[in-house]
């Protein structure tokens, strides 16, 4: 095993388009979202944004924010 031929997996700060952020292990820095958990009408129950592509599932699996 040579550690080269893994990607650089860090620490890393989301920040939403609401304001919230999310500390998690990603291989990219400084990731900015537009629609997150936090702002997202299925959590909040206002009716303030429209999830047209599952965009939350699709952050939510790939920070795997579900996962604590
Ligand atoms: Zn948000």
């Amino acid at each position: 095993m040579k550690e080269a031929i893994h990607p650089n997996y860090t620490q890393t700060v989301i920040t939403c388009a609401c304001g919230a952020t999310y500390e998690t292990g990603s291989t990219k820095k400084d990731v900015h979202v537009e629609i997150c958990s936090s702002c997202h009408p299925f959590y909040t129950g206002k009716q303030k944004l429209i999830d047209t592509g599952g965009r939350v599932d699709k952050f939510n699996k790939r920070f795997g924010i579900n996962n604590k």
